[in-house]
């Protein structure tokens, strides 16, 4: 662990590979410009479809912890896909013409080189936005500032420049996009593939979950063998400081819908199948057999996609105040009822 190997850097190359490979095919920018051990680095956004004017948008986030690998490669392999699709697919190309799709596949790059989950201060990116619990976390685990030598540091300096640069970039999606749903791809959490949404900090009830309910009763009718996600708040699993999506659902500029979600892989699974893993530090959240590791890789692909077509269809646009005050009490009443 934190040894340097070049193994560390495959979702980094893999992402400048398509960067060079499909130029001409998207929009990308540094959000932020690293320097690692000799090595240049960035934080790099891709966007592709609607630029001009305010449309739905679909953000997918890989990369935020370091170790958590097949977050990034998820949100790769899907960015892949769609850019070898768009010469010939007539609805993606439709599609783009009404939504905007970005992508950040790897946040925290020193991480990644690292092999840490934190980025090069050893802060955890996913505790170190400036929102704090309201109720008891739990201990470490929940986020502290103790020392940086143990996991899940909150940092002292406010926002690390890997948080601030996310943070910035969701505000200027929120700003000029009639609705954003975000995907925050990682791993490690249970066996069963998890989709959590706000809050983190709280057990109240996240104001935007009338619109998850929808979302996930469309899905749920739409692909009725996709049932292997548990979708619910992650206070209802733990609560923490610092959550970055929590923050930002706090402070959306704008009154439109913001849909943070966070898919966390259930790689104990893979570890349960492969128990050798277990002495493989890495190998608790990336999964090490290569037919294991293309059923990860396509079995996403079905949400993924879903939530871009839900966009093209205006999903969360279309909904009207007095729906959306009934879906809220139905999806507190579901949650309540599921915890
Ligand atoms: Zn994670």
């Amino acid at each position: 662990m934190g040894k340097f190997s070049f193994e560390h850097s495959f979702e980094i190359d893999t992402l400048k590979r398509l960067i060079a490979h499909h130029q001409g095919k998207f929009r990308h920018q540094s959000l932020l410009d690293l320097h690692y051990r000799g090595e240049s680095l960035s934080v790099t956004a891709i966007e592709l479809g609607l630029q001009d004017k305010p449309c739905p948008t679909v953000l997918f986030v890989g990369g935020v912890h370091g170790v958590e690998r097949i977050g990034a490669q998820v949100v790769l392999s899907f960015l892949g896909s769609l850019l070898n699709r768009l010469p010939w697919d007539r609805h993606l190309q439709a599609l783009l013409k009404e939504v905007r799709l970005s992508f950040v596949p790897v946040a925290n790059p020193v991480g990644f080189l690292q092999g840490s989950r934190s980025n090069g201060n050893h802060v955890d990116l996913m505790r170190n936005a400036p929102i704090d619990a309201e109720e008891k976390v739990t201990f470490l685990v929940g986020g502290h500032r103790l020392t940086n030598k143990l996991p899940w540091y909150r940092g002292k300096n406010g926002m690390e420049t890997e948080t601030k640069v996310l943070v910035d970039y969701v505000h200027e999606l929120q700003k000029t996009s009639t609705s954003v749903t975000a995907l925050d791809a990682h791993s490690g959490f249970g066996l069963a593939d998890h989709i959590w949404f706000p809050y983190a900090h709280t057990k109240k009830p996240f104001e935007g979950m009338g619109y998850i309910y929808h979302l996930k009763q469309l899905f749920d009718r739409g692909y009725p063998h996709h049932g292997h996600y548990k979708i619910a708040p992650q206070s209802h699993y733990y609560q923490t400081h610092g959550d970055i999506w929590d923050y930002l659902a706090k402070a959306n500029p704008s009154d439109r819908p913001f849909i943070p979600l966070t898919l966390e892989m259930g790689s104990w699974a893979w570890v349960k199948k492969n128990p050798r893993q277990i002495f493989n530090f890495s190998g608790y959240f990336n999964p090490q057999k290569t037919h294991r590791h293309h059923r990860i890789l396509r079995r996403h692909v079905v949400l993924m996609q879903f939530l871009i077509e839900a966009a093209y269809a205006n999903v969360l646009e279309n909904i009207d105040t007095e729906q959306l005050g009934r879906l809220q009490v139905d999806a507190e009443r579901h949650w309540a009822r599921n915890r």
